[in-house]
């Protein structure tokens, strides 16, 4: 962990044996964008988490790998986060933001934090509705 991960990296920490976890908003230089080279960040695997939960994903282990999506509609970016992975591995190989009216774009944390929320704030709801 380093003072640059993201907040969600940050507060979890390392919690298993095994292969450290490289933030996948701080390990590709640029700040806040999504880089390749991650493992385990905690931000990604929430949005995994979200698309799983959502039944938006798709796992083929001997042909084009693992995909998931979440749709999401925040203060500043709306869209689909579109998501690669292989198996159920750490690594998220590619992130971006795709929606109808503009072209794609890479993910950022940003992004990344208004789709989470977005979800948190939809599942409080409905919570707050049942009781
Ligand atoms: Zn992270």
């Amino acid at each position: 962990m380093t003072e640059r991960d993201c907040p969600l990296c940050r507060e979890r920490g390392k919690t298993w044996e095994g292969s450290d976890p490289v933030c996948a908003f701080t390990s590709g230089g640029l700040e806040n964008r999504f880089s390749f080279i991650n493992w385990s960040c905690a931000t990604t695997n929430k949005l995994r988490n979200i698309a799983e939960k959502l039944g938006l994903t798709y796992r083929d282990d001997l042909g084009a790998g693992s995909f998931g999506a979440l749709p999401f509609e925040g203060p500043n970016y709306q869209g689909y986060i579109v998501m690669t992975w292989y198996k159920n591995r750490g690594k998220t190989d590619n992130a971006i933001l795709m929606c109808y009216d503009e072209p794609i774009r890479e993910l950022t944390l940003d992004i990344a934090m208004e789709a989470i929320q977005y979800w948190e704030n939809e599942w409080r709801e409905k919570k707050h509705e049942q009781q």
